[in-house]
């Protein structure tokens, strides 16, 4: 690639439209174009319309107060012009330029009302993509591309940094540090990003864990409750199928004892009709009366009224059983507080004891305190049946009726034997009938014995039935509708009861404990806990992403590094080379500068704290051990015969030598497609432009050359010469001088 054309119109003194036309390279090596011309004809402003078309944004450097300043401003005889325009032409046939174009033109334009365009290849573009398209070819708009007049010793004044900078640029590592600074960028980014994730985390991990606890707490509910359904069930169905069976059992008992009682009913009342018609037909015979009637009919009515005792004594007996069962059934545990509540009474009667100065009193409050623990403890347990204590009026009233049979039984017996005596005499008129009788009898006390059977089952039927009925109304009221599944269907395995209730009782005061959660409380828990694992996730994703971009940023390192410290001791060398044959001897050497030896501030310490650090602090300090550690670059020149000196003590021709020397160094090492040098050799003397015409013929090989001299010497070295001069219309004009055996394609005007 090199550059094949400039063309300027109302740039600066440029009014007319003006083109520079360069010659190709021939035999690897490139004309040199040199400029010439009275002070004050233009020759910088050609140097300051490369800059500008480049992308130029520094007025100073471009020699300006305001932007519109490059536009020709006119003069006595010539109006000011409307806008500037700089186009530069490139030939790209090599494809440096990484374009599909022959030949790239780019072009810089700018209006008086301050609008202003980039062109590439005449179609508007972006500076950025311009600048980008430049540097690919090693166009280095801010660097040694243009050295303008007076500017060669500009790097021996610059500070270290601006000088590792234009090295940076040199060395040809700027595009391994663009995209370094972009990583840096994304990996403060990332780390910032982290730090806030993070923090998240911190603020969403104790609510997590309060929920967690919650949670546990009704898993843990949820498995007492399902430990008590178990049991509950266990021992509800065990009790009621035992009450089923034995209902049964009880009632086909009864039901044979009924039958039994019936069928001699039956049997008796047959004999009674019979003995009956027996004794009518006997009184119709007219027999004398000796009383055995009436004392007959005592009997009979004797005989009924025992049956009355008895009945009524059945009837009060089973009233005491049911009572007995009801009074068992209607216990009811006494709840937890109720039970609390008594025993603090009782210890708050037995403190109060201390103050009492009575001792009937003392007693009267003993006796309250224990009838108060007793009915305490009678509340907690369940009383069993023999505990219960009967009517004493029912009690009574039964010894009172069995007295009454006994004596109904007695007055029998007697009435017995008098029949008895009477029946001898008429003995054998009435032996029949007195063997009815005497059979109706015994069949009437067989009958009693089994009524008096049939009635105790009768008792323990209506026990049961009861004790059933309050059994299910415990079970509907406390297990709802697994009341239904126990009756419904015989419970497989039965359970210990007297064991089964208190662990029972001990699980339902647990329940009690752990008291209510709400299911809210899940679904936060389900929800703050995905949040949890979703952060945690970005955690480790951006954590990976920390270290793939310190990975990309070592390797960019270890690239820039690599390939600095080589292009860097090239320079140090050619350096060395160019300041020996400028200077005929000497010595000199580029040092690189640390942080701490530019800013000269203290190393943080540290050190003794990253021990302690966070994974997160542990990054953030690999950040700052990522900034750039070399950031300055010092110069060390001595010409022969004199002594390592400050550069400030350099002659201003030995601080032209340095620069020239070290701007050639860089060029010999990283060369552009063309250097645009205004006046570099103005301050040497005349032996020491020779030497400078020596090296440009030597650098020709490497990078085009268009040089702004007033040196023979140098003139001498080109291969075109172009001549600016100035009317007194303040335009700058061009003509071409043909040293060589060229054509001039330049034509001064058009
Ligand atoms: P020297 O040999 O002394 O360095 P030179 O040939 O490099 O001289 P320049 O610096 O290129 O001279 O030209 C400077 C001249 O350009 C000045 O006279 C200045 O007035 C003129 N000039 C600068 N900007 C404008 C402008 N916008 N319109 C008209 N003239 C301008
Ligand atoms: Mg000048």
């Amino acid at each position: 690639m090199f550059l094949l054309k400039l063309e300027l119109q109302g740039f600066k003194t440029f009014a007319q439209k003006t083109t520079l036309s360069f010659l190709p390279p021939k035999g690897g090596v490139s004309p040199i174009t040199a400029v010439v011309g009275p002070n004050g004809s233009g020759k910088s402003n050609f140097s300051d319309a490369i800059r500008w078309v480049l992308g130029e944004q520094s007025l100073k450097l471009l020699r300006g107060k305001e932007s519109q300043d490059v536009i020709f401003s006119g003069s006595e005889g010539r109006g000011r012009s409307g806008f500037a325009e700089v186009s530069m032409t490139f030939n790209n046939e090599d494809r440096t330029m990484p374009i599909d174009f022959s030949e790239v033109t780019v072009t810089r334009r700018l209006y008086r009302d301050g609008n202003s365009e980039y062109l590439l290849n005449g179609s508007a573009a972006r500076l950025s993509d311009i600048q980008l398209l430049l540097a690919q070819a090693n166009v280095g708009q801010r660097s040694y591309s243009v050295i303008g007049q007076g500017m060669v010793d500009h790097i021996l004044v610059s500070s270290p940094e601006e000088r590792k900078a234009f090295f940076d640029d040199a060395t040809g590592v700027k595009q391994f540090q663009i995209k370094r600074h972009e990583s840096m960028l994304k990996l403060k980014r990332t780390y910032e990003n982290l730090a806030e994730v993070e923090m998240l985390l911190t603020e969403i991990e104790p609510r997590l864990k309060s929920l967690k606890r919650q949670v546990s707490r009704l898993q843990e509910r949820a498995e007492v409750e399902k430990k008590l359904r178990e049991l509950e069930h266990g021992y509800f169905g065990t009790m009621w199928w035992q009450l089923v069976d034995e209902l049964s059992g009880v009632r086909e008992k009864f039901g044979r004892l009924d039958i039994q009682v019936n069928k001699e009913t039956s049997d008796v009342a047959a004999l009674v009709e019979k003995v009956t018609a027996m004794e009518r037909e006997e009184k119709d015979k007219d027999v004398q009366d000796d009383g055995l009637v009436a004392i007959q009919k005592e009997y009979n009515e004797t005989q009924k009224k025992r049956s009355g005792f008895r009945d009524e004594q059945f009837k009060v007996q089973k009233e005491i059983e049911m009572a007995k069962v009801r009074a068992q059934s209607n216990w009811a545990p006494l709840p937890l507080t109720k039970i609390i509540e008594g025993i603090e009474g009782v210890t708050l009667g037995l403190k109060g004891l201390r103050e009492m100065k009575d001792l009937d009193a003392v007693y009267a409050r003993i006796d309250e305190m224990l009838s108060a623990s007793t009915t305490l403890v009678s509340r907690l347990q369940r009383p069993s049946p023999e505990d219960v204590v009967a009517d004493p009026k029912a009690i009574a009233r039964i010894v009172e009726l069995g007295e009454m049979i006994a004596a109904s039984e007695a007055e029998l017996k007697t009435l017995e034997e008098s029949m008895k005596s009477r029946a001898v005499t008429e003995k054998q008129v009435r032996t029949e009938l007195f063997d009815l009788q005497r059979d109706l009898r015994q069949k009437q006390q067989a009958i009693h014995l089994v009524e008096n059977q049939r009635n105790a089952v009768a008792i323990d039927l209506a026990r049961l039935e009861e004790r059933q009925a309050n059994l299910g109304r415990d079970m509907d009221e406390q297990l709802k509708e697994l009341a239904g599944d126990i009756r419904g269907r015989r419970v497989e395995i039965t359970v210990d009861t007297a064991a089964a209730y208190p662990e029972i009782q001990r699980l339902r005061y647990k329940l009690e404990l752990i008291g209510g959660i709400d299911p809210e409380i899940v679904k936060e828990f389900e929800e703050t806990n995905a949040r949890f694992s979703f952060l945690f996730g970005q955690v480790s994703d951006l954590r990976s992403a920390v270290a793939d971009t310190e990975k990309i940023i070592d390797e960019l390192d270890e690239e820039i590094h690599r390939q600095s410290e080589k292009a860097f001791k090239k320079i140090n060398d050619e350096f060395e080379k160019f300041f020996k044959m400028l200077f005929g001897g000497g010595s000199c050497s580029l040092v690189k500068m640390s942080r701490e030896e530019v800013k000269l501030d203290a190393a943080d310490d540290l050190d003794a704290a990253v021990a302690q650090l966070g994974e997160t602090e542990k990054i953030a300090l690999r950040i700052r051990e990522r900034e750039d550690r070399v950031v300055g670059i010092d110069i060390q020149a001595t010409p022969p015969g004199k002594k390592l000196k400050s550069l400030s003590l350099l002659s201003g021709g030995e601080r032209a030598l340095t620069s020239i020397a070290l701007v050639s160094a860089i060029m010999a090492v990283n060369p552009g497609p063309f250097v645009v040098l205004d006046e570099v050799d103005a301050a040497l003397d005349e032996a020491n432009t020779f030497r400078f015409a020596g090296i440009l013929e030597e650098l020709a090989k490497l990078t085009q050359f268009i040089v702004i001299t007033h040196n023979r010497a140098t003139m001498e070295k080109a291969d075109v010469l172009y001549g600016v001069t100035m009317g007194d219309d303040g335009v700058s004009n061009l003509l071409s001088v043909n040293l060589s055996d060229v054509t001039a394609e330049a034509s001064a005007r058009h």
